[in-house]
């Protein structure tokens, strides 16, 4: 393990850290190391060419067009230029020599350090037959708001295939911007599998009283397309749907693949114990991290905005020598149309809800989630300080974050 040397204020060790990763997760690290005293070697290495910006805007402000892609930025380049870190960018990692912590990119450079961040984030699932489409996107990086805003712009007709966060959000969007929109999915409602019939029943209203079209409940099958361009959107019933533009938004996978050779472990993200170590030196963050929490002890994997920072912050104290698990409290927000809804804590399945402050008929409510009498999750439909304050609640919470409400 990497161990830093505190020179009084300077921490002088690792040799040179690397952070395979320019985003959310990988940015945080960074910054916490040089907050926490390192002045060694930092190489940040990220496959996009864009300086660090942030996604939840993406499927939002930035599709739209209230936001300029610029705005989404984490940091300004003065900001990014005081961490006196070097970025390279728009060179993919493509290999990671795990006992030299040697990676190697797609440019044929090669990049040594002490210790090694991986936060390389998630890739969408797509469809069979969707490469070579036109009108059929996904959504993960800046350039894949921008094309599909652009097709948004030209397009009248869209369908969402995705009934998760991503696919209600861009549906939420799309609507607002005018077009006429169709969800498709296999759940019986929006995010029922995460939030259960109560709050996804609601959820459905909301889009369907906005306009949205809801085929859900059918799983979907492929795309029809006609002269390269996408016309549909086939489900296994046998119906298509017919769409001049398609958003595929049923998932991503972690980005690993890369990292096949390395000895690493990976399986569903890239499996570290609860220091996010996934090897002596090697660490993750982010999306891509499956790491041992302790008080659930369980593998975890969050893909969340809030859980990148926290996570890259928490890498960056091990890699210095902190030796501390690492054992948030899950927190994640979505905003569709005017609602806004938080979630701490976790949700499971079959979880008992009940409301506990607000109503659903006034559009303002907590809910709590228990499973065995215990209050596992809450969730806020338009009320965040009041979910927030009952974020104390979560079993284990104030264990969990040193009792800070
Ligand atoms: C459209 C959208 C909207 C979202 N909205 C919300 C929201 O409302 N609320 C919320 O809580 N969360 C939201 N999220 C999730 C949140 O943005 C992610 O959890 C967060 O970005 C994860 O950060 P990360 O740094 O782990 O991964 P990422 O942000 O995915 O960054 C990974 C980086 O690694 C780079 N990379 C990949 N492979 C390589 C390689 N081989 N070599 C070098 N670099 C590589 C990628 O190009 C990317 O820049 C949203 C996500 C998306 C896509």
């Amino acid at each position: 393990m990497s161990r830093g040397r505190d020179l009084g204020d300077r921490v002088t060790a690792p040799d040179g850290v690397l952070v395979v990763g320019a985003s959310a997760a990988g940015l945080a690290a960074a910054e916490a190391l040089r907050r926490k005293g390192y002045e060694g070697r930092l190489t940040v290495l990220g496959a996009e060419p864009h300086l660090p910006y942030d996604r939840p805007p993406l499927s939002k402000q930035v599709l739209c067009g209230s936001w300029e892609p610029d705005r989404a930025r984490l940091r300004q380049p003065d900001a990014l230029s005081t961490l006196d870190a070097e970025f390279v960018l728009g060179d993919p990692a493509v290999g990671l020599d795990t006992a030299a912590r040697a990676v190697a990119a797609a440019s044929g450079r090669v990049l040594t350090a002490e210790a090694v961040v991986l936060a390389t984030g998630l890739r969408p699932r797509t469809l069979p037959g969707q490469d070579g489409l036109a009108g059929v996107h996904v959504l993960r990086t800046l350039d894949d708001a921008l094309a599909l805003r652009a097709d948004l712009l030209s397009g009248s007709r869209v369908v969402v295939v995705g009934d998760g966060v991503l696919g209600a959000e861009i549906a939420a969007t799309a609507r607002g911007m005018g077009l006429a929109v169709t969800m498709a999915g296999p759940q019986e409602a929006p995010l029922a599998y995460q939030f259960g019939p109560l709050v996804a029943d609601l959820l459905a209203d909301l889009h369907a009283s906005n306009g949205v079209e809801l085929r859900l409940g059918a799983g979907v099958t492929g795309l029809s397309g006609k002269d390269g361009r996408v016309t549909g959107v086939c489900l296994e019933n046998g119906e298509v749907l017919p769409a001049d533009v398609v958003v595929v938004a049923f998932g991503a996978a972690p980005v690993t693949e890369w990292l096949s050779g390395s000895g690493l472990l990976c399986d569903n993200g890239i499996v570290c114990d609860s220091r996010c170590r996934a090897a002596d030196g090697i660490y993750a963050a982010g999306d891509v991290a499956r790491w041992h929490h302790e008080p659930f002890d369980a593998l975890l994997r969050l893909e969340n905005r809030t859980n990148a920072t926290e996570q890259g912050i928490a890498v960056a104290g091990n890699v210095l020598g902190a030796d501390r698990p690492y054992t948030p409290v899950p927190y994640f927000w979505t905003d569709q149309f005017d609602v806004k809804i938080q979630v701490h804590g976790t949700l499971p399945a079959g979880a008992e809800v009940t409301i506990v402050d607000g109503d659903p008929a006034d559009r303002r409510f907590v809910a709590a989630y228990r499973q065995g009498g215990v209050v596992t999750g809450v969730l806020g439909w338009n009320m965040p300080k009041q979910v927030r304050l009952r974020r104390q609640e979560v079993a284990g919470a104030s264990v969990l974050v040193g009792g800070k409400p």
